[in-house]
């Protein structure tokens, strides 16, 4: 790591925040001789909760000399089952999407974010990326750029990349709000171990509380989000492991057997959160500080890490063509190009969680009748696993295996 000391000091880019969306956003300038910095405090405590990267951001990470870390932690997703689990009237059918069936070996992996964190980080150590180890504190930014202070002083910049999560500082600091709604639901996470091996294939149970969706890890692991409501979520957290082992077992239908839990159970209270614009005067934002979505269908992080490689390769393009990299046209091309793809996959999250929980029949019918046509018309099912995997309206160059 190339820590930066000194009061005052001044980069072309600062990226705050040191989660996945800022780290990738770092090393993706960085690697295109951006003069950036990133300002971060330390991983306080590890993340056991692990991201399913869709094909596009398993590319931009190899791209970038991170995925090679993260190979041995990570587990081919090569089918996705989706069965319902509901006791309704009007159930679907169970449909498989196969990755081979569009010709893919996998549709992603599926990686622990602490892993995962450290892969990025040693790279970032690697390229000798700048590094502020502090909080930003007050972020002003006026006509010619951006003023970012931290504990030790202060970064003077010219963009500033607000990667800084669902509290994000730089969204408060450029006057953004958000619009917000909760779910009555909550997400339970942890990671298992479990006695028959889960083949490669994402098992996704709808239930009339949410999905239950068990996803492999290396080995016969595999991660857990169990969507139910939050009185349900407290008892469940609360149990011992053997007894809420047990209760996952049933709940999983033992469909890989006998199951132990491992340590570091999440509770995620579901909601979806937009910011009302993804970039304020020199300040664009990435990742959860722009946009939250429930854990369902894998779009959170992938999504942030498409935000990071779109303004990469914004800044790239401006600087190439001797344009100031925080100017207006800079920033609404990102907010632009942004928009579209998170609000598009908010909204399909939001209609899938919220056709689980309705005991409208009609709506019922027709998630049925959906799934029931997936299942039986080949070129349907696979044109929804060709933009599931890479969205056709928003494929960033990292995304297709090119430096920014
Ligand atoms: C249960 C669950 C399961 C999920 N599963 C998936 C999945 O399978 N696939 C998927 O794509 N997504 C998934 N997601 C979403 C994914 O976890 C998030 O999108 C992702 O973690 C957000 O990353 P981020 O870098 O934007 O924000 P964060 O990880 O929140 O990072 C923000 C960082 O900014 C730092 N920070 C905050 N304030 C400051 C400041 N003032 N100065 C400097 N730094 C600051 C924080 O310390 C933190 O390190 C899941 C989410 C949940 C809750």
């Amino acid at each position: 790591m190339n820590t930066v000391s000194g009061a005052s000091s001044t980069f072309e880019a600062a990226v705050v925040g040191g989660g996945p969306a800022g780290l990738v956003a770092a090393i993706a300038l960085c690697s295109a001789g951006v003069d950036a910095v990133l300002i971060a405090p330390p991983v306080e405590k590890p993340d056991h909760r692990t991201t399913a990267l869709l094909a596009g951001s398993v590319t931009a990470l190899d791209t970038l000399g991170v995925w090679p870390a993260c190979v041995p932690h990570a587990a081919p997703l090569r089918r996705l089952r989706i069965v319902d689990d509901t006791r309704r009237l009007m159930r679907a059918p169970e449909v498989l999407f196969d990755a081979a069936e569009i010709g893919l070996d996998a549709f992603g992996h599926n990686i622990e974010n602490r892993h995962l964190i450290a892969a990025l980080e040693a790279r970032i150590a690697a390229l000798k990326l700048p590094r502020i180890v502090n909080a930003a504190l007050a972020i002003e930014s006026d006509a010619d750029g951006v003023t970012i202070k931290h504990a030790d002083g202060e970064a003077r910049v010219r963009l500033a990349i607000g990667a800084d999560g669902r509290r994000s500082l730089c969204r408060t600091a450029a006057g953004i709000g958000t619009r917000q709604r909760a779910y009555p639901q909550t997400a339970l996470t942890l990671n298992l171990a479990h006695a028959r091996p889960h083949d490669d294939t994402s098992t996704e149970f709808h239930t009339e509380s949410g999905p239950f969706t068990l996803v492999p890890l290396p080995g016969r692991r595999s991660s857990l989000v169990c969507v139910v409501d939050p009185t349900t979520a407290d008892a469940l957290a609360a149990m011992d492991d053997a007894a809420l082992a047990a209760e996952i077992e049933r709940r999983a239908h033992s469909l890989v057997g006998k199951m132990s839990v491992e340590q570091g159970r999440g509770v995620f209270p579901l909601a979806i959160e937009t910011a009302d614009a993804f970039t304020g005067a020199r300040i664009a934002l990435i990742g959860e500080a722009a946009h939250v979505v429930p854990p369902i269908g894998a779009q959170g992080l992938n999504l942030g890490l498409r935000d990071g490689a779109i303004i990469a390769e914004l800044v790239v393009d401006a600087r190439r063509d001797g344009f100031d990299i925080g100017a207006v046209e800079v920033l609404q091309r990102y907010d632009t190009q942004r928009r579209a793809d998170a609000t598009s996959r908010a909204i399909a999250v939001d209609l899938l969680n919220r056709s689980l929980l309705t005991d409208f029949l009609p709506v019922q019918g027709a998630r049925g009748l959906s799934l029931y046509l997936v299942d039986r018309i080949g070129p349907l099912r696979r044109a929804l696993m060709r933009e599931g995997v890479s969205p056709a309206a928003a494929q960033p160059r990292l995304m297709r295996g090119e430096l920014v």
